[in-house]
């Protein structure tokens, strides 16, 4: 039993540990299950949490990024903040204007440098009230209280800031500066204030209230931006309105309204129009006429931003002197013409008695006298001739310094007026032994268009100084010419002389007026000084030029350059000359290259000799000459002695004879062998009419006769002149001549004689009783415009003031002579004017003398 119980008990033991295992296994196996079930919720649970946590920290990685960037933003922030607060300050405090702000009890909170500048000896800083400032200001002289009190001052300081808007004030300092102080209340309470050193602007305002101009500066709109307190005074009538902001126009319509501008009366609305309707383009200036009386000058000019600046000026006393100048100017020019007429009148009156005193002493010296008589008599002439020659200087002179000269150009002779001018100075220079000579470029035209009487005066002036100013030797006149375009000719004058020259520092000064040169050699010389002046202004009026050359006690060229038109040539070419071969004979050197020149133009041979001997050797080789064409004045034998000379030897050659004194040469023993005496210097067409009037030699054909072989009479002259002296003077100064001479004593008898009589030349006085001359040339003319012709009128007058010459052209007057009468100057009118069937005027006997 023990055993099986044993056993059995073993056995139930084993049975029962074996249910347990297997309960404990079951137990086991679902504690596994749900250990393992659990297990994976909780790896799930710490995956997930794993992930929670990396995002949790990325997230936390960037917070604490971002963290840190807003730190130091912040930071940085703060910095600028710092740095911003502190360029502000120091901005503030490098401002040259004050600035600074107090708070709502005056107190002051902050000031920058500028503002504290003037108290920095004083304890001003954060907390001083405004009116312990104030007072400081005041009290110690800071700016110039002007008639206030310093606590007058401080009370309208402080009651300044109870206003709304508060006032600007300007003050200024005691150390010269402006400043304008701007206060503004700010919305918390705090005054902010600014202090603005306006110096700069104060100076230029000071300025323009300085200047004795109203000044004004409108803005594009035509807006009033400022005006001086001038510009006020100006127009009292507008000075109201003056505020900056009015605009152009209300300011001039209150001046037109109130009547202010004298040319807007009547017309207000379009005076306006005018001044504002168009915009400023450039500077205007006009003057401008108030009602009271004054006289502005307008001045207006664009600003550059499209404004309008202007400028009044106060031009009254200006204006009222103006007045009183012009009324002066009136005076003067009536006086002016009152002296004109004084001078006209007192030339005439001058001229007149004089023309009896120059004419009667020529007459007289042409009269048997005794030595001392002569002396006299020459005296009186030449005297009376100076006085006549300053009196024409003067009243030049007087004329070109009155701007009154005018010139009158019309056709004329060149070569015929030089001519005349050496004409009349011939005398002068055969008293002296001058040899005057002309050499006329063969090429160069005749006929010119200038003033022809100017130009006599410029060449009388120069060749009347030449023979002046030379005690031996020549005066040569030459002429040559360029055409420079076709129909106008570049005349070269020239007035070359052998005399005392003139030092080279004097070459200028001699054109000046009353100047001459000083030198002993000079001084016995008489003149006024005037001449060269007069030509130089003549000239350089026809706008040529005038210059000189000159060696000291050699010689002088004097000369002028003038481009002249070219007239048309006045007639048919003269018939040719038909004489082939000339023997010339001249001591001077330039006379016989001239003749030579003249000669061999129109298609003759010549031969030159220098003295009467060389003539006579000459023919002796060669006898084959149709004319001997001789001078008279020859040292050793003269042109009279060698006619005689050759006719004695049986020679029969036409002899013409040139002489600077033809009476003289009329006189001598061998002038009945001559064909003709012409006057030194030769007129070239005087020449050739001579030789072409020769009868041909045996050799040339019959047709070769002279132009005019009918019957001739006596060259008729009708003088008008009322004055019994004058036609004394005329009438003896005429006497040798060939004419055949009637005098109507005023103009209305010379028209009826002219009629009548039919002359071949008129002279006429112009002051005549009845009908003056300028009436009875009329009168003439308008019967020749049914009778046809026109006789020459020659004016005679003492008249030599400008204008006069005009009206006596305007007449029908062809020329006109001045008073006193020259017996030259008579002598080359006539023999000018003679006509082709008349006797020759002068050397009427000489041509007549036909070689046996
Ligand atoms: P005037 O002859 O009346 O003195 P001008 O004006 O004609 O006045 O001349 C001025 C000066 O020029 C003369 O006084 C003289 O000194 C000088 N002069 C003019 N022409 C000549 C000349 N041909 N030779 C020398 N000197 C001359």
């Amino acid at each position: 039993m023990d055993i099986v119980d044993r056993l059995a008990k073993e056995r139930r033991a084993r049975l029962g540990a074996e249910r347990l295992l297997e309960q404990k296994q079951r137990e086991l196996f679902a504690a596994n299950e749900k250990l393992a079930l659990h297990a994976r919720a909780l790896s799930e649970q710490i995956v997930e949490q794993r992930h929670m946590t990396k995002a949790a920290v990325s997230e936390a990685q960037m917070l604490k990024g971002q963290n840190s960037r807003f730190l130091s933003d912040l930071e940085a922030a703060h910095t600028s903040a710092v740095m911003a607060e502190r360029r502000l300050r120091d901005s503030v405090n490098a401002l040259h204007d004050g600035f600074a702000v107090f708070d709502p009890d005056h107190r002051l909170l902050v000031a920058n440098r500028a503002y504290l500048i003037p108290y920095a000896d004083y304890n001003v800083g954060p907390g001083t009230p405004y009116r312990e400032i104030l007072k400081l200001t005041a009290e110690e002289g800071m700016v110039d209280l002007g008639a206030e009190t310093p606590d007058a001052w401080i009370e309208r300081m402080l009651a300044r800031w109870d206003c709304d808007p508060i006032p600007n004030e300007t003050v200024q300092t005691s150390t010269g500066q402006w400043l304008r102080l701007v206060d503004r209340r700010a919305r918390d309470g705090d005054m902010v204030c600014v202090a603005l050193n306006t110096t700069q602007q104060m100076r230029i305002w000071a300025a323009l209230e300085a200047i004795p101009d109203g000044f004004v500066l409108f803005d594009r709109e035509e807006k009033l931006l400022t005006c001086n307190q001038r510009y006020k005074e100006i127009y009292p009538e507008s000075a109201d309105i003056m505020v900056p902001g009015t605009t152009y126009e209300e300011i001039l319509r209150a001046g037109v309204t109130a009547g202010a501008y004298v040319d807007a009366i009547g017309r207000e609305d379009a005076w306006i129009e005018e001044r504002i309707g168009q915009p400023l383009e450039g500077p205007v200036v006009r003057e401008q006429e108030l009602a009271d009386g004054r006289w502005l000058r307008v001045l207006e000019q664009p600003t550059p931003e499209g404004g309008r600046v202007g400028l009044r000026v106060d031009i009254t006393h200006q204006k009222e002197q103006q007045a009183a100048l012009d009324e002066a100017r009136k005076a003067a020019e009536a006086a002016n013409r009152a002296k004109s007429a004084f001078l006209a009148n007192m030339s005439h009156e001058i001229r007149t008695p004089m023309n009896g005193v120059v004419g009667m002493a020529e007459l007289l010296c042409d009269s048997n006298l005794n030595d001392e008589q002569r002396l006299f008599a020459d005296t009186i002439r030449s005297s009376g001739e100076a006085l006549l020659v300053i009196i024409n200087d003067i009243l030049d002179y007087s004329k070109i310094e009155a701007e009154r000269l005018t010139l009158h150009p019309e056709p004329f002779d060149l070569e015929r007026l030089i001519h005349e001018v050496a004409m009349l100075l011939q005398p002068r220079a055969r008293e002296r032994g001058l040899d005057l000579m002309i050499d006329y470029d063969l090429f160069l035209p005749t006929r010119f268009v200038g003033d022809a009487g100017r130009l006599r005066q410029v060449l009388t002036n120069l060749v009347g100084n030449a023979v002046k100013f030379t005690e031996k030797g020549h005066v040569l006149i030459r002429i040559v010419g360029l055409e420079t375009d076709p129909g106008n000719q570049q005349l070269h004058v020239s007035v070359e002389d052998t005399g005392i020259g003139i030092p080279a520092d004097q070459l200028e000064h001699v054109f000046g007026e009353f100047n001459q040169v000083e030198s002993d050699a000079n001084r016995k010389f008489e003149g006024t000084g005037l001449g060269l002046a007069i030509s130089k202004s003549l000239i350089e009026h026809m706008d040529g030029s005038v210059w000189v050359d000159s060696e000291l006690g050699k010689g002088s060229c004097f000369g002028f350059r003038l481009l002249l038109p070219i007239a048309e040539a006045q007639s048919a070419p003269p018939d040719p000359i038909l004489l082939r071969r000339a023997l010339v004979v001249d001591d001077q050197f330039i006379n016989r290259t001239i003749l030579e020149r003249q000669l061999l133009t129109c298609g003759m041979q010549v031969t030159l000799c220098r003295s009467a001997a060389e003539v006579i050797t000459e023919l002796a080789r060669d006898t084959d000459y149709d004319v001997l064409i001789t001078d008279h004045e020859m040292p050793e034998m003269n042109g009279l002695q060698l006619a005689d000379k050759l006719r004695e030897t049986g020679y029969n050659i036409p002899i013409v004879l040139f002489s600077s004194n033809p009476a003289a040469a009329r006189d001598g023993a061998g002038h009945a062998h001559l064909s003709a005496v012409l006057q030194k210097p030769l007129l070239r067409s005087e020449l050739y009419r001579r030789l072409r009037g020769l009868t041909a030699p045996a050799s040339i054909p019959q047709a070769a006769q002279p132009a005019y072989t009918g019957p001739r009479r006596t060259m008729r002259v009708l003088a008008a002149e009322d004055n019994r002296t004058n036609q004394l003077v005329f009438r003896k100064m005429v006497k040798d001549l060939q004419i055949d001479l009637s005098f109507a004593h005023n103009g209305r008898e010379a028209v009826e004689m002219f009629e009548d009589l039919k002359p071949d030349l008129i002279f006429m006085d112009i002051s005549m009783p009845e009908m003056d001359g300028k009436e009875a040339a009329r009168a003439i003319r308008a019967r020749e415009t049914h009778t046809g012709g026109h006789v020459p009128i020659i004016a005679l007058t003492a008249h030599a003031m400008d204008g006069d010459d005009t009206s006596i052209l305007a007449a029908g007057i062809d020329q006109y002579l001045t008073k006193p009468l020259r017996k030259t100057a008579i002598t080359a009118v006539l023999v000018a004017h003679c006509p082709p069937e008349a006797l020759p005027v002068v050397e009427a006997e000489d041509t007549q003398t036909e070689v046996a």
